[in-house]
């Protein structure tokens, strides 16, 4: 069997476990650093959404991929550089990493220019690391409101990656509560590690790569 069908078991019985139904989730199947050869078995095996870190990988894998291949739908989750705005915005269907009030005006005005609308998650850095991308936990309401009132983004909810060595499981509940708050709808988190808690949590977006594509170099 191969592992993106191994790992499909795996979170059919996960999502029984935590009591939710797979027409709730959407499975991201994380890409970076693999092959375009990599991901079209995964493609041919019927998956059409993926997750990528970089754009620069980006442009040089998916423009052929998605000639290739229709409906492909493209997840961004890596931080965010102001001059790489517009490829992001032209590339990704979905922006899970907005963090900073310049990004997203950057990204309203390409919206308005281009008149194409994308959606977008806020990253909230909730175990408040320094090195970490994400706004930060006692700026995040400001952040969310503003984000939401000044630009006209369709923002579908709140995206984080926990600490490494902490328990994921109060940091899934934290974000819960926030998009809770805000009514947004939808919860990017849980990855490879930890997207049993996160479903558990109501997790709506797992980003998984190493138990569908293996380890990275
Ligand atoms: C790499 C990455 C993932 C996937 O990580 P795995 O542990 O390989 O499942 C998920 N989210 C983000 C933001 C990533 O950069």
């Amino acid at each position: 069997m191969s592992t993106y069908k191994n790992f499909l078991n795996k979170l059919e019985n996960s999502l029984q476990i935590a009591g939710r139904r797979s027409e709730d989730i959407k499975l991201i199947a994380v890409s970076k650093k693999k092959p375009i050869t990599d991901i079209q078995s995964v493609i041919d095996e019927g998956h059409l959404l993926f997750g990528e870190n970089q754009i620069q990988e980006i442009e040089k894998k998916w423009p052929e991929l998605k000639k290739l291949n229709s409906n492909i739908e493209l997840h961004f989750i890596g931080s965010i550089q102001s001059r790489k705005v517009e490829s992001i915005h032209q590339n990704c269907e979905v922006i899970h990493s907005i963090d900073r009030i310049k990004v997203a005006k950057l990204f309203a005005e390409i919206e308005n220019l281009k008149n194409v609308r994308r959606k977008y998650f806020i990253q909230i850095n909730t175990g408040n690391e320094p090195q970490k991308s994400g706004v930060m936990l006692s700026e995040a309401n400001q952040f969310i409101t503003e984000s939401i009132e000044s630009y006209n983004l369709n923002i579908i909810g709140l995206m984080s990656i926990p600490p490494i060595n902490e328990d994921p499981k109060t940091h899934f509940l934290t974000l819960a509560d926030m998009a809770k708050n805000f009514n947004l709808s939808s919860l990017s988190m849980g990855m490879s590690n930890d997207f049993e808690t996160a479903l558990e949590c109501g997790a709506t977006h797992i980003r998984v790569g190493t138990k569908i594509f293996g380890e990275r170099n």
